[in-house]
């Protein structure tokens, strides 16, 4: 269940309500399923782990636990936009070769994410 998320991995968002509100962060994760996403550093949660190669004494890690997605935004990345750098309202946009970009719906400019 879920609308489609409008973001995805290795997006740079910033989170626009909670505890969290205004750190920015990439988007570790996107579930689309959950409506949710886990952003570096948002939402830092302790799990209780069993000792691993990689966590030999186990014990307790903080982790990011996922988020709402509709909690974070995309940051425009049009320098010429009022609003530059700062979270906006995205609007899909479809191509004639049927591909799909996200625009900011001030400035009309794509966001792009490298991957
Ligand atoms: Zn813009």
């Amino acid at each position: 269940m879920g609308a489609k998320l409008r973001v995805r991995r290795d997006d740079m968002v910033e989170v626009i309500t909670g505890n969290y509100k205004g750190v920015r962060g990439r988007i570790l994760s996107a579930r689309p399923r959950e409506g949710k996403v886990v952003v570096e550093g948002v939402g830092m949660v302790w799990k209780h782990v069993k000792p691993t190669r990689q966590h030999p004494r186990g014990g307790r890690i903080e982790r990011e636990a996922p988020i709402q997605a509709s909690n974070v935004m995309l940051l425009c990345q049009n320098k010429e936009c009022e609003r530059y750098d700062r979270p906006v309202r995205i609007r899909m946009l479809l191509s004639p070769d049927r591909s799909k970009s996200r625009v900011c719906t001030k400035c009309g400019r794509a966001i792009v994410t490298e991957e």
